[in-house]
């Protein structure tokens, strides 16, 4: 799914629609680009309303990865849980293998 948005197949409309998936952004603490997080079925992206358009971007795909790649905690749970380096790595490895 990802791979066809990043090779323009799809829009991030589509991608957003089909992982029932919204974004915000917010201010969020410096260091912090985004998180994700999954309630009631729905993927919450927030994003870091103070960060470059290119890094909005890159986070965007970085937060989509995790739906992708199935690595979102339940609301209950510390919210940056998932932000464990393993998942980290795998996103952004992820990220990488796509665009290769
Ligand atoms: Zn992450």
């Amino acid at each position: 799914m990802l791979k066809d948005l990043l090779d323009g197949y799809i829009t991030q409309k589509d991608v957003l629609s089909y992982y029932n998936a919204n974004i915000s952004y917010k201010l969020l603490p410096i260091g912090i680009n985004g998180f994700v997080f999954n309630y009631k079925g729905i993927n919450n992206i927030i994003i870091n309303n103070t960060i470059s358009y290119y890094k909005r971007r890159k986070t965007l795909l970085h937060e989509l990865a995790h739906i992708e790649l199935n690595q979102l905690c339940q609301i209950d749970k510390d919210l940056f849980a998932f932000h464990i380096n393993k998942y980290e790595d795998d996103a952004d490895e992820y990220i990488k293998f796509l665009l290769e």
